[in-house]
């Protein structure tokens, strides 16, 4: 998910607290066999798949570390970085 700096100024002038993720999630690409079984589980966006390079992409920046994808992907190319 990403936040515009509008949105987020909007709830840090509502009260809410904004802090950096403290984890991210990483891929290794020479484990990754572009199955798409990764793709159901990946509600933002970070997660899709190029059709034209028939390949699964992963952009870092929409990944919101729920972890979700971990569990899905069968080889365990997707893991946990603290
Ligand atoms: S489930 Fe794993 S192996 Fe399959 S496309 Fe996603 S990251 Fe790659
Ligand atoms: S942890 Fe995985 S499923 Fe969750 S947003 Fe990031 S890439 Fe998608």
């Amino acid at each position: 998910m990403i936040i515009s700096l509008e949105g987020i100024q909007f709830l840090k002038n509502s009260g809410v607290a904004i802090q950096p993720l403290g984890k991210d999630i990483i891929r290794n690409e020479n484990r990754c066999v572009h199955c798409g079984a990764c793709l159901a589980v990946c509600a933002s966006g970070a997660l899709a798949i190029d059709r034209v390079a028939r390949m699964v992409i992963f952009n870092n920046e929409k990944c919101i570390a729920c972890e979700l994808c971990i569990k899905a992907c069968p080889p365990r190319a997707l893991a946990v970085n603290f």
